[in-house]
């Protein structure tokens, strides 16, 4: 067995530009009730592109440390503590398993942890680079699952490929929906239709909506969300302005307004027009705004004059795992979600690959949406 592995770390240049170099660090020591998993695949999400672009920070913030990223990924079982025998559903596990996981560890004694909130543990968050310098993180060749940890078997019919961003983009759009209620017959709106979008608007489909009306500029990625379960997309170059797309969904929804209101853009700017898609006492899921700085300026009034239902989301619980992975075996011949990844890379090409990613997230003729390193 190795005692070392290749790891990416990211390096924050003066200009807040940030370049991966890659480091042979020391593979941790598998307790007796941890897991050193092989990564195989990690996909490249869009919250790693906000950090690596260093979205939100302003040249005079200080430089950040060097740090290590990665979360949408799945591999195979390396080394197992010799507590080890089962997954978390109970079946026999074994080295050389594949197997899918969530990336965060719950403390189990905190307040949230208490009400099996495990997703909202505050102490969950995993050791960094700097506290800890193994090989550990999903741009790295192995990840070690500490105890307490969650651990599933990667069925045979699902390509590691199409698991990778169920670790991150579908887990999370099934728990909002999940949290928030998708009723029957709901009219939903979906702010932006990158990987989360995409999943979320079949998920939206499945779950009885009665129209899912998609938000995009790539008229691409707005066509797979047709194929993904979309009644009616909206392309923001072709209805340019804000006022029109939300007397278009109002239009859409026999002047009603939306349900619920999802946003996966990230960019602060699309809240206001999210908030006026939903109908009276409608919700809205915000989702997208994962980085620092991104300031709203909402009238409060019009929150509470609406009775809007503003809800946040970030994070899962491990349930949502394996349910997802079923929601991908029972939808694989009607929707095409197990082949959102355009670009696959080696490790050695990590630069590379967020180059790509960058520049296909801003293409308007890219539909793709993922692209995956294979440490
Ligand atoms: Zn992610
Ligand atoms: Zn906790």
């Amino acid at each position: 067995m190795s005692k070392t592995g290749l790891s990416a770390v990211l390096f924050d240049r003066k200009d807040h530009k940030n370049k991966w170099e890659l480091e042979e660090l020391p593979l941790p020591e598998t307790e007796n009730d941890g897991i050193l998993i092989r990564v195989q695949a990690t996909g490249i999400c869009g919250s790693d592109l906000h950090v690596w672009r260093g979205d939100g920070k302003k040249p005079e913030d200080p430089k950040e440390e060097p740090k290590t990223l990665g979360h949408e990924m799945m591999g195979t079982v390396y080394k197992m503590g010799k507590n080890i025998k089962f997954d978390s559903l109970r079946n026999p596990l074994k080295e050389g398993d594949r197997v899918i996981f969530p990336y965060f560890f719950p403390c189990m004694s905190c307040y949230n942890c208490i009400r099996g909130e495990f997703g909202a543990c505050k102490f969950r968050s995993r050791k960094t680079y700097q506290e800890w310098k193994y090989c550990n993180s999903g741009f790295s060749q192995y990840y070690y699952l500490k105890p307490p940890h969650f651990i599933f078997h990667a069925p045979e019919d699902l390509s590691n490929n199409s698991l990778v961003a169920l670790n991150c983009a579908l887990a999370q759009v099934i728990e909002v929906f999940n949290v928030a209620k998708i009723d029957f017959g709901d009219n939903v709106v979906i702010q932006g239709a990158g990987g989360l979008g995409i999943y979320a608007t079949s998920v939206a489909r499945e779950m009885g909506a009665n129209k899912v009306i998609v938000i995009d500029g790539q008229k691409p990625r707005l066509e797979l969300a047709k194929k993904c379960g979309a009644s009616d997309t909206i392309d923001i170059n072709e209805i340019s302005l804000p006022e029109e797309r939300i007397n278009l969904v109002k239009e859409l929804t026999d002047s009603i307004g939306a349900d619920s209101v999802i946003e996966l853009v990230g960019f602060p700017s699309v809240l206001e027009e999210g908030i006026k898609m939903c109908r009276m006492r409608g919700k809205y899921l915000e989702v997208g705004s994962i980085t620092l700085n991104n300031m709203i300026n909402i009238d409060a009034n019009y929150l509470v004059t609406n009775q809007i239902r503003f809800l946040s989301f970030q994070h899962y619980d491990p349930w949502v795992i394996p349910n997802a992975v079923k929601f991908l075996q029972r939808t694989k011949n009607k929707y095409p979600l197990n082949n959102l990844i355009s670009h696959q890379f080696p490790l050695e090409d990590i630069n590379k690959a967020f180059q790509k990613s960058d520049w296909t997230s801003k293409n308007q003729n890219s539909e793709i949406t993922r692209a995956i390193i294979n440490p």
